[in-house]
């Protein structure tokens, strides 16, 4: 279910095969891989809404769920270092 962590050139930001698109769910442009809505499976929004709907569909508890989002940011942000 979890996608392989991307490794990029810390210095070149710009890297050629990246996807790029606006999430119909938040309005966020978002870089990367997109994940696909569970809601219909053909729409493709933001890897932040797909861990939402993913966590959505074990927990139903909000605030336990932006939890484990920011758990996921903080992560992301550390390995960029
Ligand atoms: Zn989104």
């Amino acid at each position: 279910m979890s996608a392989p962590p991307v490794t990029a050139t810390r210095t070149n930001k710009k890297a050629t095969n990246s996807t790029c698109g606006v999430c119909i769910h938040s309005g966020r442009t978002y870089h990367g891989a997109p994940a696909l809505s569970r809601e219909d499976n053909k729409t493709l929004i933001c890897p932040d809404c797909g861990a939402r709907q993913a966590l959505q569909s074990i927990s139903g508890n909000t605030a336990e769920q932006e939890q484990i989002i920011e758990t996921i940011h903080r992560h992301m942000e550390s390995r960029e270092r």
